[in-house]
């Protein structure tokens, strides 16, 4: 359809704090926030500052080449985190929605061997994801407009073209 749901940097803040505190509540205190790049940066931070975590790890997922087109399968981008750094640790994976779920799935499935407890949490969850987070703040099944990504990349006012 056409209904978007739209987030802006002022509802985000309200929403990371509200997600952090679901999380507290629930006597979880991650070691490690592991963000998924690039969107999962902002719920990463948010949560890391909230929950007092101070070391925050990231992934690079690439899926989405489009609104709702994707690649058949996510794949992690180089450089891999050393899954080893988090033995014997709590591990918050952190990002902005879970879709199909399949990203998610991919890094929880990569880090669930090797670490002591593995949570996940998003702002967003769509209710046919195949990865059920522990922590949501919301559940929508409409197509999210994140204030980071909703406008196009900046270009340079002064744009002036030189020739080589
Ligand atoms: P999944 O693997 O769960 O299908 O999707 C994961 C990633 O796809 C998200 O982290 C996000 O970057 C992108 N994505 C999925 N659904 C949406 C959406 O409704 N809006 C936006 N802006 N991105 C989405």
């Amino acid at each position: 359809s056409d209904v978007r749901e739209n987030l802006t940097y002022d509802r985000f803040g309200g929403a990371i704090r509200e997600l952090a505190q679901t999380i507290a509540d629930d006597g979880y205190e991650p070691d490690i926030v592991l963000s998924i790049a690039r969107g999962g940066v902002f719920v990463a931070g948010g949560l890391a500052y909230a929950l007092d975590c101070k070391n925050i790890h990231l992934v690079n997922v690439e899926f989405y080449t489009g609104i709702g087109t994707t690649l058949e399968m996510p794949v992690m981008l180089a450089p891999v985190p050393n899954a080893i750094d988090f033995s014997d640790k709590k591990v918050l994976i952190a990002d902005d929605v879970a879709d199909t779920g399949k990203t998610l799935k991919l890094v929880h499935d990569f880090c669930v061997d090797h670490v002591a407890e593995v949570r996940s949490a998003v702002i967003y969850e769509k209710s046919h994801s195949l990865v059920k987070c522990e922590y949501v703040w919301k559940r929508t099944d409409d197509w999210i407009n994140f204030p980071w990504s909703v406008e196009k990349p900046v270009v340079r006012r002064s744009g002036q073209v030189l020739d080589a």
